[in-house]
């Protein structure tokens, strides 16, 4: 296997492995160096030095758990952030601190992210035809903070093709009281629409169909970023149950694939649950628990 240095000042050519010098024409530019011993997974881990750079590394080097001391309980993490578990009860049951839990999930949310911008490139060479999209609500620290998660989903498949977490005015009764307690919040949701449909641009072909319930909002958006495409918006239906707002109580849901999606959400990310403790703190960490999620989801949970 080739060994690349992991010196970005090492001028040699990466993959040259023999060395063309005067000195000695024919030995290796990258040699083999002894080996160590990671008690974690019980495994000996090859060492190797660049004699170019007099640099030393190891099979290690360029993976991407580099200098992670739990490597091993990442899948297991991974999993248990897209079934609905908490973070600290993560930390208990595995018998980690719980900043390693919060570490991982940071870690995970910006691999999740990198490996969804090459799902999208890959999209982009197929287009879709149907994409369902809608807003799905939730909030940071009380309701009278509330956030906006704008969605799309393939109607087809049900994979999540991208999504926007956004802040919003409360509304209803609750509207006065966040007023005069939190003061003025503003309005992010056309941003992430914004966001969200030019991001769908790379994904959706000319001539395709979307659809989402009656938003007077999302029209001007479609026709600023999506050209060609048909926008059918669905009237509003009721839950099945209470306090299931997604699923429907019709024989035929139009919005089914989305949904369904955001159902899926709903018992899947503890902090989406109905009554639960386990709120969002900041945007952020929402965003990232979403990206997790998605790839859990596209990889995995809709996977036949
Ligand atoms: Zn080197």
């Amino acid at each position: 296997m080739r060994r690349r240095c992991p010196n970005p000042n090492c001028h040699r050519e990466p993959s040259l492995l023999v060395s063309r010098t005067l000195e000695s024409p024919r030995s290796r530019l990258i040699v083999r160096k002894g080996s160590f011993y990671r008690s974690r997974d019980r495994r000996f881990i090859t060492k190797y030095f660049c004699k170019n750079c007099r640099r030393h590394f190891s099979a290690s080097t360029h993976s991407p758990d580099y200098r992670q001391k739990k490597r091993d309980l990442n899948p297991v993490v991974a999993q248990l952030f897209s079934s609905g578990m908490s973070q600290r009860r993560m930390a208990i049951l595995l018998d980690v601190n719980p900043k390693t839990i919060v570490r991982k999930f940071r870690i995970m949310a910006a691999r999740a992210r990198a490996e969804h911008e090459v799902r999208l490139n890959q999209l982009a060479k197929a287009p879709l035809s149907e994409v369902q999209f809608d807003d799905l609500e939730t909030f940071e620290h009380t309701k009278c903070k509330p956030l906006s998660v704008t969605l799309a989903v393939n109607k087809k498949t049900r994979e999540i093709l991208g999504f926007q977490v956004s802040r919003m005015p409360a509304n209803g009764r609750l509207a006065e009281i966040s007023r005069r307690k939190y003061g003025h919040r503003k309005d992010e949701r056309q941003k992430g629409w914004d966001l969200l449909f030019r991001a769908l641009r790379l994904v959706v072909r000319s001539g395709a169909c979307l659809e989402s319930d009656q938003n007077p909002h999302y029209p001007k958006f479609i026709r600023r970023h999506l050209k060609n495409v048909c926008h059918i918006a669905h009237p509003g239906a009721r839950g099945a149950i209470t306090g299931q707002g997604e699923l429907k109580k019709l024989v035929f849901d139009p919005l089914f694939a989305l949904n369904h999606t955001c159902a899926m959400l709903r018992a899947n990310l503890n902090r989406l649950f109905r009554r639960t403790w386990c709120t969002t703190k900041k945007p952020e960490g929402l965003i990232d628990h979403l990206s997790i999620y998605l790839r859990y989801h596209n990889t995995v949970l809709i996977r036949p």
